[in-house]
């Protein structure tokens, strides 16, 4: 049987950035596993700019951001293997996988990182009503056709939802020459970042229509049409406002799920409101010498952030390894009023070096109002920004010191009005 010291699983920013950091704290023997045909993830579709202003203080495209860790990862001792799918992986760690070219293989690991990312919600999440006709695609699927395949989805498009992956991809049909009709939201506010609304539909005079959902999809063969409606306070839509869209394409930009089939079969807890599974500060999960980073964790907005996980899991390997890693947690957190959810759910002390960065999401839009972190009635510490939005997350920093101070408990975070 093989046999690695780390055995890394989807070869995206999360697992490129967990195995370099890892391998740079000492770990030698490391294999990342990687689906598809080549390392990188998600980003290899994304070939728009506005990645890595945090992390390398430069606009990069997707691939190039990409290229950067695959370059880190050349540089090392690292193996790597694509077009191989991990099935699973059994209570001693041994993983199991299919590849093209090896078929089946089991591969004894001493520690994994779980990086598989996310897949994007379909037709059939949503119960979108009306025929199967040919041209509903998830955004995600039209931007590989026409980003790395070659193909263009079709010619007039309305988008339902305002995720990133919808606004990035009406501006990317409109540069290909298809006419985007509109971007239906059923909020009432945008699921994607400002700066995406701004670049992607206002730019290029692209309707966002707030409060908007499609409730039928017209067309037997090929689609033909959406009917689109406003959505009342409880998300019903309103009869009279019902309106035919003539197109030939719908896009769907309604969330990202992440893929947690190999980490639930392995018997983790997955936390429902990240639907990724509870790690500690170092990413630990439940199940001892297995860490997760990235969007299997939970939707990351920006990569950035995914790669600073994917390092902090890195270090947990190495700690784990060496038989360093402190496991009972002096911590748990919460999220309280107006915070959907918090990762780390729990954090040992003895792990952190500095701070620690405790990553949410608020559940609505707030204008005037600061996020706070309590233990029971005492104030830890607090962060204030212009506005909150569900689509932005929040990156909360606290020093370790301040944390030293305080008894064993619970952490708990709140959106409170200023
Ligand atoms: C359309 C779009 C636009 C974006 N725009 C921006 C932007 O402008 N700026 C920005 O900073 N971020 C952006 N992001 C976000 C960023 O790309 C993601 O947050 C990041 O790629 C997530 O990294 P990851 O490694 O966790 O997951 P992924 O990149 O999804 O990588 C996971 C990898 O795991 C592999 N995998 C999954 N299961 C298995 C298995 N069983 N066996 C083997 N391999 C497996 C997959 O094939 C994949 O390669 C965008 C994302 C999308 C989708």
């Amino acid at each position: 049987m093989l046999k690695y010291e780390l055995v890394v699983i989807g070869g995206g920013p999360a697992g490129l950035s967990a195995a370099v950091e890892a391998y740079e704290q000492g770990v030698r023997k490391i294999l990342i596993l990687e689906r598809d045909k080549e390392l990188g993830g998600i980003l290899n579709q994304c070939i728009h700019n506005g990645f890595g202003l945090h992390r390398f203080k430069e606009e990069l495209t997707g691939p190039e951001y990409s290229l950067r860790y695959i370059d880190l990862v050349k540089d090392t001792t690292i193996e790597t293997l694509t077009d191989t799918m991990v099935l699973e992986i059994s209570e001693q760690k041994v993983v199991r996988a299919i590849s093209a070219e090896r078929g089946y293989m089991e591969i004894e690991a001493k520690a994994v990182v779980f990086s598989m990312g996310c897949r994007e919600r379909t037709r059939g999440a949503i119960q979108l009503q009306g025929d199967r006709p040919a041209g509903v695609f998830t955004a995600g699927t039209a931007q590989r056709f026409i980003n790395m395949e070659g193909y263009m989805p079709g010619k007039r498009v309305v988008i339902l939802g305002s995720g990133d992956i919808g606004l990035i991809m009406a501006r990317r049909m409109t540069f290909e020459g298809a006419k985007v009709e509109a971007v239906c939201e059923l909020m009432p506010y945008s699921n994607g970042l400002t700066r995406n609304i701004v670049q992607c539909l206002d730019d290029y005079d692209i309707p966002l229509m707030l409060s908007h959902t499609i409730v039928k999809v017209h067309g037997k063969a090929r689609v033909e049409g959406v009917t689109i409606a406003k959505v009342d306070e409880n998300f019903k839509p309103i009869p009279e406002s019902f309106k035919r869209i003539d197109c030939d394409t719908v896009l769907l930009s309604v969330g990202l799920i992440p893929e947690n089939e190999i980490t639930q079969n392995a018997g983790i807890a997955v936390d429902t409101r990240t639907s990724g599974p509870k790690v500690g500060e170092l990413r630990q999960t439940e199940m001892e010498g297995v860490f997760a980073c990235g969007n299997v964790v939970h939707v990351h907005d920006l990569v950035d952030f995914v790669s600073e996980e994917g390092a902090l899991s890195g270090k947990g390997v190495a700690k784990y390894l060496k038989g360093e890693l402190e496991t009972t947690p002096n911590f748990s957190t919460a999220n309280s009023d107006g915070i959907g959810y918090v990762v780390p759910q729990t954090v040992n002390l003895s792990n952190v070096d500095d701070q620690v960065t405790f990553y949410m999401r608020v559940r609505s839009v707030y204008d005037k109002h600061i996020v706070r972190a309590y233990q029971g009635d005492t104030l830890i510490a607090e962060k204030k920004e212009r506005k909150f939005l569900p689509a932005e997350m929040v990156n909360f920093k606290i020093k370790k010191e301040i944390l030293a101070n305080l008894a064993d408990g619970e952490i708990r975070f709140v959106v409170e009005e200023v």
